[in-house]
């Protein structure tokens, strides 16, 4: 008899916390150039008590996650008999977007806001991603799919299903894949998928990706990918590479988490993307227990991710 597989608790337990603790501490230095970020943290941004108050962080008590792990809550809550069902997906959104929630990005909410957009997700985040000219490619939709590398099986078909509810280009498609399945191994067959296995996926949706692979893979220091660079904040592969890089060179969940959130850009996200990664990789039990301990609404993040479990074991 073929024993059942089961995933690693402790990884979808690091998963699921890595990307709400790399959320609200990246708050801390999103928007800020390197240099914002030395001078507001002197000795590094390391605690959530840190975080400046200023106009755009003082809306969100220290310790809070932010709309990338509000937006993943909205994924895992509709999972239901092994799978995410999509049309649930696409209402939790709209219902989210109906409460006008902070720091919501700007092309999601353009899609989020269309009259039919839980009729025809799709149809809308194609209509918008037409309208930029196919140019659009940010990383909102990246930042909330690590929950879908934790589901049993198909998860290419869905992650890939997910991204389009509001992020129709093939680099956004695509890198959604990627790191759903760079989890999805860790997870469930306890293996870490090489760069040659990532280069393959990535070729499957956009060449374009493979060089932001690359140049994760071979940047010595991660100051190298220019987080902070003002033109492309925001952008799903330079996303993708800061969470690549983790995988790559950091040596612990906090080395990474740290080494992304003082390079400032887009922090909450890239951390989120990234920590998610790393929670998988190195386990919940090695993310120190300060940043667990001291997340805001702490009960609420631990009741989901129970609920999620308790399905997820019952499949
Ligand atoms: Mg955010």
């Amino acid at each position: 008899m073929m024993l059942k597989k089961r995933p690693d608790i402790d990884r979808v337990r690091g998963c699921l916390y890595g990307q709400a603790v790399g959320d609200a501490l990246g708050l801390g230095s999103e928007f800020m150039t390197k240099e914002e970020v030395k001078a507001c943290y002197p000795d590094g941004l390391r605690y959530y008590d840190q975080i400046v108050q200023d106009y755009h962080r003082r809306r969100w008590p220290r310790g809070a996650w932010t709309d990338d792990t509000d937006m993943m809550l909205c994924i895992l809550t509709a999972f239901s008999d092994g799978a995410f069902d999509l049309r649930q997906v696409a209402q939790n959104f709209k219902d989210w977007a109906a409460d006008e929630p902070l720091g919501i990005g700007s092309h999601t909410s353009k899609v989020l806001w269309m009259s039919d957009y839980v009729d025809d997700p799709e149809k809308c985040a194609k209509l918008w991603w037409d309208l930029s000219r196919q140019q659009s490619a940010a990383n909102g939709a990246l930042m909330r799919t690590s929950v879908v590398g934790l589901a049993p099986v198909d998860v290419e078909a869905q992650a890939a299903a997910i991204c389009r509810l509001t992020h129709y280009d093939p680099r956004c498609v695509g890198s959604c894949v990627i790191l759903s399945l760079m989890i999805h191994h860790l997870v469930w067959y306890d293996r870490e998928l090489s760069f040659g296995e990532i280069r393959d996926i990535a070729r499957r949706y956009d060449e374009r990706i493979v060089e932001w692979i690359d140049l994760a893979l071979e940047a010595e220091e991660i100051s190298a990918l220019q987080l902070d660079e003002s033109t492309s904040i925001g952008y799903t592969l330079k996303a993708l590479a800061a969470a690549l890089w983790c995988y790559r060179h950091a040596e612990s969940f906090e080395a990474g988490l740290l080494a992304v959130v003082n390079e400032g850009g887009d922090a909450d996200t890239n951390a989120a993307i990234a920590c998610a990664l790393l929670g998988a990789k190195f386990s919940y039990s090695s993310i120190p227990s300060y940043y667990i301990d001291h997340l805001h609404d702490r009960r609420i993040f631990d009741h989901h991710a129970d609920h999620f479990i308790t399905l997820l074991s019952a499949e």
